[in-house]
């Protein structure tokens, strides 16, 4: 069966962004996933085309790859045939990261079985590490750029990885003969079986070195603090991921690196609440000015800014500011003023009597919804009296 269009499961258009993708996938991923759809298999099989497309077009390259080619692109061979699309999120599973240098990565690998099936010696893939940061609402308002610092395992600078000593050469092993696999003869009920193990002298590479490197003794990682620059674009909301390809652990034996995911949580903002890329933010203007109009001064993400408040302006009354909010892409949110009316509180003997002889003089017209809820309600309870 031809397998269908990777946009089309994900039902968004070829141009969708980073964002849009993730959205489709994240309800896609609701809909279909097993917990709620117990025992159903179509919706089984649909979950994982899902996360199968959501695997492809979150990643920039395997989306550009595929975006080029389609499907063939990912069908000889490919890094992510067998084994990959193993957890919820797309990672293959946690693994234990106890003897990580935690330091700040407060999460572990996601590395699992990544690790290419393929026969013949392989090539080992570092663990993908977490990173958090957390950022404020300036920040991820306009896009910046962060410096993160932080431990993993890295190429050891003696050997440049390999794990041979300098001057020293890698030799064929000649535990599998280089072909990193190691087959026994096993007896079970079903007769004699031929299993293959990863030789465990040259871990599946197929090459030893003629020397083991004194400083990593032959694995070709040592732990080092790597600091990195980092583009934050605008727009990113807690609970966004940030890949930064190759910035995960160095694979044993010359192997490649894992990826570094940075998890994004932005700040509550003193002033400001964001609801999607608008930004909401209450006001409190005195009354006088409320009854009188005037103007009141506002906070924006681009700094201070007065508005023109009406005469006779009601308590909750919003103003709508235009391309203040968050930008995202080429475009920016509004910010939403809810106005709020501060009745005066400890007031004076005089200013008391002088706001009783102002009331007196208001009738009906200065309280236009008092008087008709008055009415509303005479109506209503006639006859009770
Ligand atoms: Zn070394």
């Amino acid at each position: 069966m031809a397998k269908r269009d990777y946009y089309e499961i994900l039902g968004i258009p070829k141009n969708a962004s980073e964002q849009d993708i993730k959205k489709a996938y994240r309800t896609m991923a609701k809909k279909y996933h097993p917990d709620m759809n117990k025992d159903n298999k179509e919706a089984e099989a649909k979950f994982k085309e899902v996360q199968e497309a959501n695997e492809v077009l979150s990643d920039p390259q395997k989306r550009a790859a595929y975006d080029q080619y389609g499907h063939a692109a990912f069908e000889q061979g490919g890094g992510f045939g067998q084994g990959g699309f193993g957890g919820f999120e797309g990672f293959g599973g946690f693994g234990g990261f106890e003897d990580i240098d935690l330091g700040d990565i407060l999460g572990g690998m996601f590395g699992g079985g990544r690790s290419r099936a393929n026969r013949g010696p392989r090539v080992k893939e570092g663990a993908d590490l977490r990173y958090n940061l957390t950022l404020t609402l300036e920040e991820v308002a306009f896009g910046t750029e962060k410096e993160i610092k932080y431990k993993r395992k890295g190429k050891c600078k003696t050997c440049h990885g390999s794990g041979a000593e300098p001057g020293h050469s890698m030799k064929t092993c000649d535990k599998c003969h280089g072909s990193g696999q190691i087959r026994t003869q096993q007896r079970s009920i079903f007769g004699i079986q031929t299993v293959v193990h990863e030789c465990d002298k040259c871990h599946g590479t197929g090459k030893v070195p003629e020397k083991e490197c004194h400083t990593c003794h032959g694995s070709g990682v040592e732990k080092e603090t790597v600091t990195k620059k980092i583009r934050i674009q605008s727009g990113l909301e807690t609970g966004d991921r940030v890949r930064v390809t190759d910035g995960g652990d160095a694979g044993e034996n010359d192997g490649v690196y894992g990826d570094l995911y940075i998890f994004i949580t932005v700040k509550e903002h003193e002033i400001f609440k964001r609801n999607g890329y608008d930004i909401y933010c209450e006001v409190p203007i005195g009354m006088t000015t409320a009854i009188l109009g005037g103007e009141a001064e506002i906070p924006t993400l681009d700094g201070k800014m007065k508005i023109k408040i009406p005469e006779g302006t009601q308590n909750g009354k919003i103003f709508r500011l235009k391309e203040k909010g968050i930008t995202y892409r080429d475009r920016r949110g509004s910010e939403i003023i809810e106005i709020k009316i501060e009745t005066p509180a400890n007031l004076t003997e005089k200013q008391k009597k002088i706001l009783k002889e102002f009331d007196e003089s208001l009738g009906k017209k200065n309280y236009k919804e008092s008087h008709s809820f008055i009415d509303k309600m005479k109506k209503f309870f006639k006859g009770e009296e």
